[in-house]
């Protein structure tokens, strides 16, 4: 079987097969029950019995072994592609919110990066269909809930609130950067060798470059409302004579 930390089994009564699939969803719930009882936890098992689908159906079974691999690269490239598509999202809708001349610019380079990005990884999807014909229509392996929509989804549906200043885009950026870089680099760290792992600690560099880059022009946008706030503050009392 492929092996990887911390998989989980359904296993069928009826043929004795097992079927493997991850779960970061099961993962955070093992840490927080076991945190909250402060428990070092060393190994947890989650097996699910009953019937198949090969077995209740009469279909052939999906293949297991040599395809695992292939279904973890393949769910690991569809997270990281739903997480470009929610991040060119938010930069996309960041960049028209923006009032900042140089925040803007900012945020158009990094929707075009989440734009090339998302070109690479679909062409790398795209090959990786060629090596299994029925890949796309095999069952889930990853279950990864909170980023199924893409890390950056709910950031993107947040710069839609009305009155979104500067800094609260760039905090909400930084703070999804940030979720994904270590979303990215914590599993990546956690699987064998395998194309999916490849994808998630790529993904995981690019990301911490982005955090970097938005926390440095954060602190700059900081910098440069500071220094503009003398001349507003003598500015507001001279528009309040002329208006009277
Ligand atoms: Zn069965
Ligand atoms: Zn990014």
């Amino acid at each position: 079987s492929y092996r990887h930390p911390r998989h989980f089994h359904l296993i069928c009564k009826s043929c004795n097969r097992s079927y493997e699939f991850l779960s970061s969803d099961i993962e955070t719930l093992v840490e927080e029950v076991a945190a909250a009882r402060g428990f070092t936890a060393r190994q947890s098992v989650v097996q699910i019995y009953g019937t198949c689908e090969a077995c209740r159906t009469g279909r052939a079974p999906a293949e297991e072994g040599s395809t695992s691999e292939l279904l973890f690269a393949r769910d690991a490239l569809r997270i990281a592609i739903a997480t470009e598509r929610s991040g060119l999202e938010f930069y996309t809708r960041a960049a028209r919110v923006t009032k900042d001349v140089r925040g803007r610019a900012i945020f158009h380079r990094l929707a075009e990066e989440e734009k090339h990005h998302l070109g690479t990884l679909e062409k790398r999807y795209q090959k990786l269909l060629e090596q299994d014909p029925q890949l796309e229509s095999r069952p889930t392996f990853l279950f990864f809930k909170g980023a199924a929509n893409g890390l950056f989804a709910r950031g993107a549906d947040e710069l839609m609130a009305e009155g979104i200043n500067d800094r609260e885009a760039y905090k909400i950026g930084i703070r999804c950067e940030r979720g994904s870089h270590r979303f990215f680099k914590r599993y990546g760290e956690r699987f064998e060798d395998s194309e999916g792992k490849q994808v998630f600690l790529e993904f995981a560099e690019e990301e911490r470059e982005h955090l970097e880059m938005l926390i440095r022009e954060y602190r700059a946008l900081l910098r440069r409302q500071a220094k503009r706030k003398p001349k507003a503050k003598s500015a507001a009392p001279a528009r309040q004579l002329a208006s009277r």
